[in-house]
């Protein structure tokens, strides 16, 4: 069998009756005659294309094609990475063209997971290749890319001298041997009409354009093993110490790593040929996984369950029979949510079915994945972010091979290959970052519910602060509601206490930012020697540099925000797209060196607690202290450990961690969130509040919040206050249904962003015209959608690029989609190539 370039796992071929059974040793996946005697096969290629395709299977592939594989395929005139989907009899009347190569040992997922793919592709509005590949680990799709070389032609021309400076250049790029790749040119020379240079070049000839096959980024891992053999060392050759350590060594293990060898005899990998050349042992390559577990776990003993646990539970196994059943587990922070997780996972696997567990990335890293662990040892997966391209590739080899039964991760968890699920859990299910922001934007919370319905099991989706689509959704008789009204350790929720900063606003500087209760609190509780958690959802140490002279704020050069002052490094950062400037740098407006630092992030917090309270051992938690790897980790650890008294932190800390050595949490200002743009943000405010005030009196000492805020009388602040979520989601409803917003209607926010001003804005306007047009000729819809915009974006502008959306609403999702489709499929639309064009559905940010 032809297998080129992608890492070969042996194959065992054994008779059985009649035919050829092959098993990928590894995995015992059967690649058997009756699976793969297909002649066609349907595949979906990771092209914006939206139908699937059929290709033919060679014989030399006959016994090695199996739905849930990559296969190499041409398209057009490039080669293209595929899904299989299915075998058929027949091409379906096309000339098929064939398959050039399989790319998988064995399936990469089910072929029960396909309806669901296809059901995302569709709802999500987005190509079923797209889709798969979005779900797959990152760095496994292998195509050409267009590589431009230089000519001999070329070569003699640049020696000439007499070439524009943008001919030189382009020249100059394509000359190694390895070319360029046409896409990183363009990124590089920055010039409008470099396709037209590159067309003039190129029929000068001083140029060529290939098809260059692209690598995977991801691979599998192989290790060489060593086995001992019967062959017996010649009695006449004396071997070495070292010789017959190795050979002892590896008649006793019968075969051996050699990473572990050279453990034990570092000369090994020398020593190992000469042995093999002598026939006393022989080597071979099998996959290994790379292992992302940090420190060893203890396992623990499950502990005996709480009556509202148990009920809990209980409640669940009571309606397996019904299949799928969504339901809210709805208990405050400490209520011991995941041992009820704990519970319905290890049902599900003792009934031989596997199990998905969603968390949000940070939690996970700190301390869900311990406690799962604990109890379930290596039976589980992990998936988050934090792992490499190849760990996350082994991680989900373990599941699509069998490995494992339980799976935790981040969202993108929610795509693990098993075949047969039992139970879904979402954890924080009102988390944000269940959203995925870019490509395929889809929110894994409401995919679990999908999927779960596919599988027809139940899912659970646990909160302290329901999102006000899930309690709606228990409202309306759509979820049943599971309990937990009390902490487990019987604690009352910590006192919050709400201090109004408007009576500072003649204070001075220090007492408007850490008010005299704040700082009172923070003493009290340095003093008992316990920790503080000081909250603000800002980074960096001034977030508001203008300049003193003409008045202008301090703007990035492609974005439409300020700047922020990070004094760590020295830098003005652009949050947006990165972009910085020195601390020293003069007013880009003006250029005077006139910069003046207003506002303020977590950094000044530090450094302001750092003057008042010189003794406590201080730690900050943001995304820029924690941007290297394993530091978030590190971080937590010595919050655990009681290494430091006083962190100050950003929403990071706010989730879902369980330290019993904080008694007092510092909000600094509770309102930041709350008058953006969106009608979102009462209900962020109010789940990022309750959740930061739930991190105080986890332990045996009770808790104390002081909450610093501009509008003590708001019910979203009073709501929090209080930790009571029905309080807010009565106040807030009435708003979402007067002012039709979800849950009472349904979105599609369709995003348009372009590198030029005026084409953007032109591209958004027709983009509206045509939409609007449809939706007047389209019978049933032309009452029922509303279309608002195109407007320009709340942050006009991220990375250079202009960004316009229309957000179009009804209450048919539908309707909507259909509507959408028709934008994307019309052909004044489809020349447009000015912009790119974005589809979030049930958008979650509309900024
Ligand atoms: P939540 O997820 O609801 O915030 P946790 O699951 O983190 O709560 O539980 C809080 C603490 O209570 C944890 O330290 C956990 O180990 C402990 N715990 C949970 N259930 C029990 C139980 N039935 N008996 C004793 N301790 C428990
Ligand atoms: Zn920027």
């Amino acid at each position: 069998m032809k297998r080129t370039d992608f890492a070969l796992i042996s194959k065992i071929r054994v008779p059985r009756q009649d035919h050829w059974m092959t098993y990928c040793n590894n995995c015992f996946f059967v690649h058997n005659g009756a699976m793969t005697q297909w002649p066609f096969m349907d595949v979906a290629v990771t092209l914006p294309v939206p139908h699937s395709f059929v290709y033919a299977v060679p014989d030399y592939l006959a016994d090695s094609c199996a739905p849930g594989m990559r296969v190499l395929v041409p398209f057009g005139r490039r080669r293209v990475t595929g899904y299989i989907l299915r075998g058929r009899s027949d091409s379906g009347g096309y000339t098929a063209k064939k398959i050039l190569d399989v790319l998988d040992d064995h399936p990469l997922f089910p072929e029960n997971e396909i309806s669901f793919f296809r059901w995302v592709a569709n709802y999500y509005i987005h190509p079923l290749g797209e889709t798969i590949k979005a779900a797959l680990p990152a760095g496994l799709d292998r195509r050409d890319v267009a590589r431009v070389f230089t000519t001999e032609q070329g070569a003699a021309a640049l020696e000439t001298r007499t070439l524009t400076p943008l001919e030189s250049q382009v020249l100059t790029l394509t000359s190694g041997r390895q070319g360029i790749d046409r896409k990183q040119l363009f990124k590089t020379v920055d010039s409008v009409s470099i396709r037209s240079l590159l067309r003039k070049m190129k029929d000068k000839a001083w140029i060529s354009e290939e098809a260059v096959l692209k690598k995977e980024a991801a691979s599998a891992r192989l290790e060489t093993f060593i086995a001992s053999t019967d062959t017996r060392p010649d009695p006449d050759k004396k071997l070495s110490v070292k010789r017959r350590e190795i050979l002892s060594i590896v008649g006793h293990k019968k075969e051996i790593s050699l990473t572990a060898l050279r453990a034990q005899v570092p000369t090994a990998p020398r020593l190992v040929k000469l042995l093999e050349q002598d026939g006393l042992v022989t080597t071979f390559q099998r996959r290994v996984c790379r292992d992302p577990f940090g420190d060893p776990v203890e396992p623990d003993t499950p502990p005996e369950l709480t009556g509202e646990q148990a009920a809990a539970v209980a409640a669940v196994r009571d309606h397996l029979d019904q299949g799928f059943v969504p339901y809210l587990l709805s208990g405050v922070t400490g209520s011991g949510k995941t041992e009820v997780y704990l519970r319905l996972v290890s049902d599900a696997v003792d009934r031989g079915q596997a199990a998905i567990v969603l968390v949000p990335e940070i939690a996970l890293i700190s301390q869900t994945e311990r406690r799962f662990r604990a109890r379930f040892g290596e039976r589980i997966a992990v998936i988050h972010s934090m792992l490499s391209q190849g760990e996350r590739l082994d991680q989900w080899h373990r599941i699509a091979t069998g490995k494992v039964s339980i799976v935790i991760g981040a969202r993108s968890a929610i795509f693990a290959p098993f075949e047969n699920i039992g139970v879904i859990i979402v954890d924080e299910e009102h988390d944000g970052s269940y959203k995925q922001e870019s490509g395929l934007r889809y929110n894994a919370r409401d995919l679990a519910v999908v999927r779960a319905g596919l599988c027809a099991c139940p899912v659970v989706l646990g909160s302290a602060t329901p999102s006000v689509q899930t309690s709606h959704n228990v409202r309306t008789g759509r979820f049943r509601q599971l309990d937990l009204h009390h902490r487990v350790n019987r604690h009352a929720l910590p006192k919050i206490t709400l201090v109004d900063l408007k009576k500072y606003s003649d204070a001075p500087p220090m007492d408007r930012i850490i008010t005299p209760e704040l700082a009172k609190a923070i003493r009290a509780c340095l003093e008992a020697g316990n920790q503080a958690l000081i909250f603000l959802n800002r980074r960096g140490f001034a977030s508001f540099p203008a300049c003193s002279a003409c008045n202008q704020p301090l703007q990035c050069r492609h974005c439409d925000v300020t700047m922020t002052l990070h004094l760590g490094a020295h830098l003005y950062k652009c949050h947006l797209c990165g972009f910085c400037l020195p601390e020293s740098t003069a007013c880009p407006a003006c250029g005077k060196k006139a910069v003046k630092n207003f506002g303020f992030g977590t950094e000044k917090i530090e450094a302001l607690l750092k003057t008042m309270f010189p003794d406590a051992r201080l730690a900050r938690m943001d995304q820029d202290s924690t941007a290297k790897k394993g530091s978030a980790l590190t971080l937590l650890k010595s919050i655990r450990n009681r290494t430091v008294d006083l962190i100050v932190g950003t929403q990071m800390l706010a989730k879902g961690h369980d330290f019993p050595a904080i008694t007092l949490v510092g909000v600094i200002c509770a309102d930041l969130s709350m008058n953006l743009p969106d009608f979102r943000a009462g209900e962020r405010t109010f789940q990022l509040l309750a959740q930061v005030a739930g991190r105080a009196g986890r332990g045996d000492t009770p808790g104390t919040v002081i909450m610093q805020t501009y509008n003590p009388d708001h019910f979203t602040i009073d709501a929090a206050r209080r930790q009571d979520h029905i309080a807010f989601f009565n106040r807030e409803i009435p708003f979402r249904q007067a002012l039709r917003y979800p849950p009472f209607t349904r979105l599609i926010l369709v995003k348009l962003s372009g590198p030029k001003k005026e084409k953007t804005a032109q591209a958004a306007q027709a983009a509206g015209e045509i939409l609007t047009q449809i939706r007047d000729v389209t019978p049933d819809t032309a009452g029922n959608i509303d279309i608002l915009g195109p407007i320009e974006a709340p942050i006009q502008r991220i990375s250079a690029r202009f960004r316009w959306q229309i957000l179009i609403k009804g209450p048919s999702f539908q309707q909507l989609r259909a509507l959408v489709q028709a934008l994307m499929d019309h052909p004044d639309f489809q020349r447009n190539r000015a912009v790119s064009l974005g589809i979030d559905v049930d958008p979650y940010s509309l900024m």
